[in-house]
């Protein structure tokens, strides 16, 4: 090491030093607990090894549009049923995992709970599951929350994330492109066809934001992805305004479970 570099060493073990001693005081303060079932674990943040290993992770072989995994390999691009049959107008769909309890736990937490703190974990998961989606995006856009709703709780789920993965990843983010027209009751319980009118022009992109969007190709970011209805009706929006393409990238995607089960 030459002399004039001591200093500048000196300082950054300093800074190091007090950075632990800062970490291990919050640790004793908080300590580092599964952000699932509460077991202490070594990290703050994270999920003990049963957690992780119980986690219902979407991977390959997947439907290529609508991202629902298959059990046995169809081969590159092979569609679903549901894809084939009722394609949705966006291009393709990409989810952490599968919704269960895990995900019910993290969603409602960072929701309901003011648990924003989850929000950068799961964008990195987001990221993870959705590369390709993110490296071909011009811009995000989260899923809105009509005004009504964003009072009482005082912030977007969806946007949060988005602002994570676009700190983590520098993609552009544009949390205002996309807004609700009008006030929709909760999906909550609806069949799959009332939540279709449900959401049914629920979306606009304001006038001012069009030029935001005209050309682009949009990643459309939700919590869950239930029945599609709202991620539809979004896309639908986005394309009225001249979006070039839609994707939607969310954290967790229902499987083939009744989504008017009142999962969510
Ligand atoms: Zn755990």
């Amino acid at each position: 090491m030459l002399p004039s570099q001591a200093p500048k060493h000196l300082a950054a073990t300093a800074t190091r030093f007090a950075q632990g001693v800062f970490a291990r005081a919050c640790d004793m303060l908080v300590p580092p607990a599964c952000m699932l079932c509460e077991t202490r674990t070594g990290d703050q943040g994270g999920l003990c090894g049963p957690c992780w290993s119980a986690l219902p992770l979407i991977e390959r072989p997947y439907c290529e549009q609508l991202g629902t995994p298959f059990g046995v390999d169809l081969g590159e691009g092979a569609l679903c049923a549901e894809a084939i049959a009722n394609p949705p107008p966006f291009a393709r769909l990409r989810a952490v995992m599968v919704y269960g309890d895990a995900a019910r736990k993290l969603v409602s937490g960072l929701k309901f709970s003011d648990r924003t703190d989850l929000a950068p974990w799961m964008a990195r998961w987001m990221v993870r599951a959705g590369g390709e989606l993110v490296e071909q995006a011009d811009l995000m856009v989260p899923i809105p929350l009509h005004a009504r709703r964003l009072a009482s709780r005082r912030y977007n789920q969806s946007a949060e994330l988005a602002r994570a993965i676009a700190r983590q990843t520098g993609l552009r983010f544009q949390p205002l492109a996309l807004a609700r027209a009008r006030y929709t009751p909760p999906q909550i319980g609806l069949s799959t066809t009332a939540r279709d009118r449900n959401v049914r022009g629920a979306f606009r992109v304001p006038q001012q934001y069009r030029s935001h969007i005209e050309g682009r190709r949009v990643l459309l970011i939700d919590d869950v992805y239930t029945s599609g209805a709202t991620a539809k009706a979004a896309t639908r929006a986005l394309k009225r305004a001249g979006a070039a393409e839609v994707a939607v990238l969310a954290f967790a995607k229902v499987t083939g479970a009744k989504v008017g089960g009142g999962i969510i």
